[in-house]
């Protein structure tokens, strides 16, 4: 714990790489294992659905109003889930320092809805409150906002008129890199522009006293970054909290085996 206040007293600009995790105190499942999701989705197990193919383009070209059930679902909860103590404790790290940036494969919007300013959070995987064309005939994203749709909870599927793409009338679909997706499927042009400001500011900040946190990453990919962007910087500590135990450790890495409300609140 020492170390860990000595890095953060020390630190001149914070790197944040997030996951899941980060929101599963507000509330939000994880979907890592295949019982929390049909616990949460009972009917899919019957269904033999799964996240990967509820997560799936080709599921909403198959059939609109069941996979507009689940998204229509997952953007209830995500509009209604509030961010926890750890992410405002965070947020307050974050501006008492020279500047922060975050890295997120979170869609569910709540860094934005915390107070990070938009232009300091990459939503890598996109963003479950932006639309786009499911064709897609144009390349603009727009605001999921004011969206709602009743579901019809025995077949997961949308009752309503689903939400069309303004331009062709076509069906919309949320603006999130899906699985079977492709660059001419997923309109990734929006969080492109993040990725240049993401660049920019690791040039800005290469020589900072850099403190990287990875918070609730299950995925290797983003694990692998928090590691490689350790040795992007010239003087930078990597601090790891997840409740899940790492059976690999790096260098002097700081460790903190806890959820992320508990993590933060007490700094
Ligand atoms: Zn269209």
């Amino acid at each position: 714990m020492k170390k860990l206040t000595t890095s953060i007293n020390e630190a001149e600009a914070i790197l944040i790489f997030a996951g899941a995790g980060m929101s599963a105190d507000s509330g939000l499942t994880t979907y890592q294992d295949k019982e929390g999701f049909y616990r949460d989705y009972p009917l899919y197990k019957k269904l033999n659905k799964n996240y990967v193919s509820m997560m799936s383009c080709q599921e909403l070209l198959a059939d609109s109003q069941f996979a507009w059930g689940y998204f229509a679902h997952q953007y209830k909860l995500y509009s209604e889930a509030l961010p926890h103590e750890g992410y405002k404790k965070l947020l307050e790290l974050c501006l008492s320092k020279e500047d922060y940036f975050v890295v997120t494969t979170n869609v569910d919007g709540l860094f934005k809805k915390a107070g990070f300013s938009a232009n300091c959070v990459h939503e890598v995987h996109g963003s479950i409150h932006n639309l786009q064309c499911s064709i897609p005939c144009h390349r603009n994203i727009w605001l999921t906002e004011g969206i709602n749709v009743e579901i019809d909870y025995s077949t997961m599927k949308v009752l309503d008129t689903l939400p069309c793409c303004p331009k062709c009338g076509f069906v919309s679909r949320p603006n999130i890199c899906m699985y079977g997706d492709t660059d001419d499927s997923y309109v990734w042009e929006a969080a492109d522009e993040n990725t240049k400001r993401f660049k920019e500011w690791r040039k800005k900040n290469q020589h900072k006293k850099m403190l990287i946190f990875e918070i609730g990453v299950g995925a290797e990919g983003l694990k692998r970054h928090s590691r490689m962007y350790r040795e992007v910087f010239s003087d930078a500590t990597l601090v790891r909290v997840n409740p899940e135990k790492e059976s690999i450790e790096y260098g002097d890495m700081i460790n903190i085996q806890t959820g992320v409300k508990d993590a933060f609140v007490p700094l």
